[in-house]
């Protein structure tokens, strides 16, 4: 008999394990695919490090979660500064002085900033109604036109004019020559991949792969005093309110027979026309000299059940929906919901290690 069963090899359920067992709890992990480490699993390919399931960078302002991470992995000094094509235009991500500079030809923060105040003024956008508006009103058209409508319209899947203006609250704009994406304190890649970085939180915990919850749902629930779920929240239920709706993503994966594709791990097309979103060139997050490489188009796509969910909607309708899972889930007795699925919410790794670590917390 395990204390705890917990479906979900990914980030909180491998963190909520290692709690766990640290308290003297046994515990049983389960996931349905084959491996371990959710979506931060690496895979390697040819001495490679790949991101199956698209780039991750840990960054954290977090000290404490900074700190609890060294235990289980060595981090490099992997600072992310994607760089945008637009039509073979190259550009530095997020808006800073290198782009200002290629946009316009300006060399001051302040003649950078005039032009950025003379596009917005000339846009007359006082109320924003949709995101194009919106980021026009924050940044101008140069900067939309170039960088934002296309590669927002594809990741969306709709007309920037048809999508609502909340989904950009704030378009990042630096008047620096700072190419760090994040404003983290702390940043890198775990040496060698996230995936023995999940092996060390598993360290002496039962795992089982390849095991579907809901395919022996009262066997294995039977074989544990509680449960940890990590799964879809509305799977659980058996959609009985409704299905919650994501966004999907199609993953293009090919070795190729040369050192350095790109020159950059994530470079982000933004225009329109082509139809990823961006390429991952996996050896950069490591700065790999092998003499072949790794690189994945990532293709935003419509969910459809059955298929990973990777970005939960969050919009009125799917967090209400959700508050009612939640009401059902509140009613389960020795049931925990965790994760980006169970809680059916966008968390970044260091915010979901952070949830896990409270959740042990609160429950062991
Ligand atoms: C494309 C993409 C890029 C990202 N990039 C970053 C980044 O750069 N930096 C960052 O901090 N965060 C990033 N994230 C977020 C990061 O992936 C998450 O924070 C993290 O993976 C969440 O862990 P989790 O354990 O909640 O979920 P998951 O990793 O999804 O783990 C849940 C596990 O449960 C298993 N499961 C589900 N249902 C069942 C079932 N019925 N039976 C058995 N097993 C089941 C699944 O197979 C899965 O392995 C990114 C996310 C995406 C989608």
């Amino acid at each position: 008999m395990y204390d705890y069963l917990i479906v979900g090899a990914g980030l909180f359920g491998a963190v909520f394990a290692h709690e766990a067992e640290k308290k003297g709890k046994k515990c049983l992990v389960i996931d349905k695919r084959t491996h371990i480490g959710g979506n931060v699993y690496t895979e390697d390919v040819e001495g490679i490090a790949v991101h199956k399931y698209g780039a991750h960078i840990f960054h954290t302002s977090n000290k404490e979660i900074w700190e609890y991470v060294q235990q289980f992995a060595e981090f490099n000094r992997y600072t992310n500064s994607p760089v945008a094509n637009f039509h073979g235009e190259i550009y530095s991500m997020p808006f800073n002085m290198y782009t200002f500079n290629k946009m316009w030809g300006v060399v001051t923060p302040e003649e950078a900033r005039q032009k950025i105040d003379e596009q917005v003024k000339a846009s007359k956008i006082d109320n924003p109604k949709n995101l194009e508006e919106q980021a026009i009103s924050l940044v101008g058209k140069d900067i939309y036109e170039k960088l934002v409508k296309g590669y927002t319209e594809k990741q969306w899947g709709r007309k920037a004019t048809e999508l609502p203006a909340f989904i950009i609250k704030r378009l990042p704009v630096r008047f620096t020559y700072d190419n760090n994406y994040f404003n983290d304190t702390y940043q890198g890649i775990p040496i060698g991949g996230y995936t023995g970085m999940i092996e060390k939180m598993l360290d002496g915990v039962d795992v089982r792969l390849g095991v579907d919850f809901f395919e022996n749902r009262e066997a294995l629930k039977a074989e544990a005093k509680k449960l940890v779920f990590t799964g879809m929240i509305d799977e659980y239920f058996d959609y009985s309110l409704g299905a919650l709706e994501y966004r999907g993503l199609k993953f293009e994966t090919e070795t190729l027979d040369e050192a350095n594709y790109q020159g950059n791990a994530v470079v982000n097309y933004t225009d329109y026309e082509t139809p990823y979103t961006r390429i991952i060139e996996h050896k950069h997050f490591e700065f790999g000299m092998q003499s072949k490489t790794v690189v994945t188009r990532e293709y935003p796509q419509k969910w459809v059940r059955g298929e990973e969910p990777y970005y939960p909607m969050n919009d009125d309708r799917n967090n209400s929906l959700y508050e009612k899972y939640k009401e059902l889930a509140n009613k389960e007795t020795d049931v925990i919901f965790g994760g980006r699925l169970g809680q059916y919410q966008y968390y970044d790794m260091d915010d979901v290690i952070e949830a896990a670590l409270n959740c042990a917390e609160a429950n062991l």
